[in-house]
């Protein structure tokens, strides 16, 4: 139990997340979590919104996770990784090479989603190294996008809402095509691609790769774009030999309505990021996926062929056992029909908040729902109201929205888009 001087102590000792220790926001005190509810100190139940930033997608205190941890638990939480393997580690590598597109046939086991990301990028510099081409060492992204908050992480990161303000000077100057705008559903026109045609045109000699996430922009905007977006910058790469990154890091695992955003375009990445939801929320676990291209070429590099990376927790075996729970969980469950049945709820209750003053867009696609206001949505006070509706929404910026865990109930639901529509209707 937390006591006020526990709170007290939170208050002036402990950094949450992007927070102040001078000025810091509210935060509420959790006593357990189970199913879709997160239940507060004092007793009070919040239902989930937001699946703990993605990954909770199985609710939380599942048996079936919670299993199979405490069986790993019995045989070792933890051995390291150099010169030493493990049936959880195997067995779920087995589990993301079946169900990633068959090119991807390698992986490597990272501890969090912007580590995932930094070996991601480091794959493609060692991958044009051992190419003889040291010079295809640049990236290029689209402004919009939310990568993680390492440095090389931050480097792809939108330059305007992300960090490059903070940190100038110690970011690598990396290129920017414009957010696409053209939505899933309007009619495509090739005009949406021809910015970034250009931007590789102009500069495939000294890039490495593209690096996004496809179909949606989650941190930096909550944006969603057309499928036919990802198949012809895929095209492009390959013409202009830059490879395709895609970070999957918050889209993998069934939340747009396909186990992974690229199967809507047809596009297999060379590189892929996993993460969040990987664990279903347990712990914290990323994988990179690569093609044998890929692979074998780095294999043949510099440093003697080796992927120049390896974290003292590399594949966790708690995490791995969990992490392949998570995913047997997920096949086994109907979660297409969960997902569209969230995705339909979603847009039937939302559609009023359309027609408010001071709401400038509504969108859904698959378990995401997003009110975007045209004024920043005072935190605290959105806080405030959600805890006393008994509902856990976390806004930021001036999106109100949630990406709730996938077996949510109508009811649970309802509860969830009522508030959104009352924080829009008065913040
Ligand atoms: C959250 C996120 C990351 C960073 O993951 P962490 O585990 O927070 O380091 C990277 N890319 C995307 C798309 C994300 O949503």
């Amino acid at each position: 139990m937390l006591s006020s001087s526990d709170l007290a102590f939170d208050r002036h000792h402990i950094w949450h997340p992007y927070t102040s220790l001078q000025q810091p926001l509210p935060v509420y005190p959790v006593a357990s979590a189970q199913g879709c509810v997160i239940t507060l100190t004092d007793g009070t139940q919040l239902i989930d919104g937001m699946a703990s930033w993605w990954a909770a997608i199985h609710g939380y205190n599942h048996p079936t996770l919670n299993q199979a941890m405490t069986e790993q638990l019995h045989h070792m939480s933890h051995v390291m990784f150099g010169g030493l393997t493990h049936a959880p580690a195997v067995q779920l590598c087995r589990q993301l090479v079946a169900m990633t597109p068959s090119a991807l046939q390698h992986v490597f086991l990272a501890d969090s989603g912007s580590v995932a990301v930094e070996v991601a990028i480091k794959m493609a510099l060692q991958y044009w190294a051992s190419r003889d081409q040291p010079q295809k060492n640049r990236l290029v992204t689209i402004r919009g996008g939310y990568h993680g908050d390492t440095f090389a992480a931050m480097s792809v990161c939108d330059p305007v809402t992300g960090m490059h303000h903070l940190f100038h000077g110690s970011l690598a100057q990396q290129l920017f095509a414009p957010t696409p705008t053209i939505r899933p559903h309007e009619p495509w026109h090739a005009a949406a691609i021809e910015p970034l045609a250009q931007l590789l045109e102009q500069h495939h000699h000294e890039l490495a790769a593209l690096i996004l996430e496809p179909l949606v922009q989650g941190a930096g905007g909550m944006r969603f774009y057309h499928p036919q977006y990802l198949t012809e910058a895929k095209r492009l790469c390959e013409h202009y030999q830059v490879l395709f990154i895609a970070d999957e890091i918050a889209t993998g695992f069934g939340r747009t309505g396909s186990l992974f955003a690229c199967e809507q375009a047809q596009v297999t990445p060379d590189i892929l990021c996993l993460g969040k939801a990987l664990t279903g929320g347990y712990l914290t676990l990323a994988a990179v996926l690569c093609t044998q291209d890929v692979a074998h070429t780095i294999s043949h590099g510099p440093a003697g062929g080796a992927l120049m990376h390896g974290p003292t927790f590399m594949g966790n075996p708690l995490a791995c056992a969990v992490a392949s729970a998570s995913l047997q969980l997920l096949q086994e469950s109907p979660w297409q029909t969960q997902v569209q049945h969230i995705e339909q709820q979603l847009q039937q209750e939302l559609a009023a908040a359309k027609e408010l003053p001071g709401v400038v867009d509504v969108r859904v696609l698959g378990a995401i729902g997003v009110i975007e206001l045209d004024h920043p949505v005072d935190v605290a006070a959105a806080q405030r109201i959600c805890v006393e509706q008994g509902v856990w929404i976390r806004p930021f910026g001036r999106l109100i929205y949630v990406m709730p865990p996938y077996l949510i109930s109508a009811a649970q639901l309802s509860k969830l888009t009522h508030t959104m529509c009352y924080l829009a209707k008065t913040l």
